[in-house]
């Protein structure tokens, strides 16, 4: 049982009721966030959503104008940042220019005024968990970005900080290193079982790394959970097409029963039966979320195309290697798009442009929303 699921399980980082005005915007509006000892959080959401800011005051680099935070059982309201049992790694890595690799990860140890021994032996750890051993004698300007920000790591990491808080820390990498970053990243925290929070608008990257996430949206957490709950079971249409490609369609409810509901959509053109479905009254309207890799695509009608199959024409395809996403009109209009895996090299394909196709779908891959 993971400890949020515990109720007897302490946070270790208590966000109570906590909001931050800048003038007449609310930064932060009302947040309050519990995060465990050892678990990997992120903060997600839109530009402006209010993440940087909430980091920053659980840093103390910003101070609430309304509620509390606490770490480690502490109130940190009286506690400056330098007190605190947190470090932040920054976007921009702000490493010394002048000094190499090993000065620059020593530094904060340094001016701690550990013992040599000791500062000697803790940044041989830091390198070695970072994978830069070999490289102690360069500067700043004879690595890569994904270097760099793997000294800034080091360093951060080298305070045996309880909480470390990284900023967007790998948005100077391109796709692929920072693919390998983030697994480092999760590796890393593992191996020192440190408490990780951090903020991003990249959701992919969010949930490769996360044990849970809270998306954001204007000061608000609008959901929160682990990546693939998130993922499965948005609760609104904002964090259904936060997180991932969906379609959405709107609905009108026709039976709602305990375990399933069952709607009809003009716009699908058919019934959809969904599992797992919020507290509705027939008539409602709503709308049925569907991620494009759901789908069943066919040539054929299923044998009951009046529950969960829409029927329409193949008019675009994009191929991505990996999978191909086929853009499908259906008879209402509307455009729905549904990812295939490609199992088989595609000499020739299966279904084409111009095809009469039938997307069919389980109850358990749609989800009902109500807002
Ligand atoms: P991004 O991903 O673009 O960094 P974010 O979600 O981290 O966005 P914040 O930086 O927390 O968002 O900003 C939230 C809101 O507060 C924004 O509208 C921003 O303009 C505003 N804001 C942030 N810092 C200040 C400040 N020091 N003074 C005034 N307004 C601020």
């Amino acid at each position: 049982i993971e400890p949020w699921q515990d109720p007897n399980a302490l946070p270790f980082i208590r966000i109570q009721n906590v909001t931050k005005k800048f003038g007449d915007l609310y930064a932060v509006d009302n947040v309050s966030l519990d995060i465990y000892r050892g678990e990997f959080f992120a903060l997600l959401g839109p530009s402006g959503c209010g993440k940087t800011t909430l980091l920053r005051m659980l840093a103390g680099f910003e101070t609430p104008t309304q509620g509390r935070i606490l770490i480690d059982g502490q109130d940190m309201a009286a506690v400056p940042p330098w007190r605190r049992p947190v470090n932040m790694m920054f976007q921009s890595y702000a490493l010394f220019p002048h000094m190499t690799v090993e000065d620059n990860i020593a530094f904060g140890l340094k001016q701690e005024r550990l013992a040599r021994s000791e500062i000697r032996d803790r940044v041989a750890e830091a390198i070695r968990l970072v994978q830069l051993e070999g490289r102690e004698k360069r500067r700043p300007d004879q690595l890569s970005g994904g270097q760099k920000q793997r000294v800034a790591l080091a360093r951060a990491i080298v305070k045996r900080p309880k909480v470390l808080l990284l900023d967007e820390p790998l948005g100077a990498l391109d796709k692929k290193l920072r693919e390998r970053t983030q697994f480092e990243l999760v590796n890393v925290q593992e191996t020192l079982g440190l408490t990780f929070v951090i903020v991003t608008h990249d959701q992919e990257e969010a949930m490769t790394v996360s044990t849970r996430m809270a998306v954001m949206n204007e000061g608000q957490v609008v959901q929160l959970g682990t990546p693939a709950e998130m993922y499965e079971y948005p609760a609104s249409r904002f964090v259904a097409d936060f997180l991932g490609d969906v379609n959405v369609l709107e609905a009108r409810v026709v039976e709602a029963g305990r375990e399933r509901m069952r709607v009809h959509s003009e716009a699908a053109g058919c019934d959809v039966l969904a599992d797992r479905s919020p507290p509705a009254v027939p008539g409602e309207t709503v709308w049925v979320a569907i991620r494009p890799e759901k789908f069943v695509l066919a040539k054929e009608p299923p044998a009951d195309p009046a529950v969960n199959c829409m029927a329409g024409e193949v008019w675009d395809i994009g191929y991505l290697g990996d999978v191909s996403i086929y853009h499908v009109r259906l008879a209402s209009g509307v455009a729905v798009r549904c990812t295939q895996a490609n199992r088989q090299r595609l000499i020739e394909r299966p279904i084409t442009w111009e095809d009469r196709v039938w997307l069919t779908w389980a109850p358990d891959a749609s989800v009902i929303l109500k807002s």
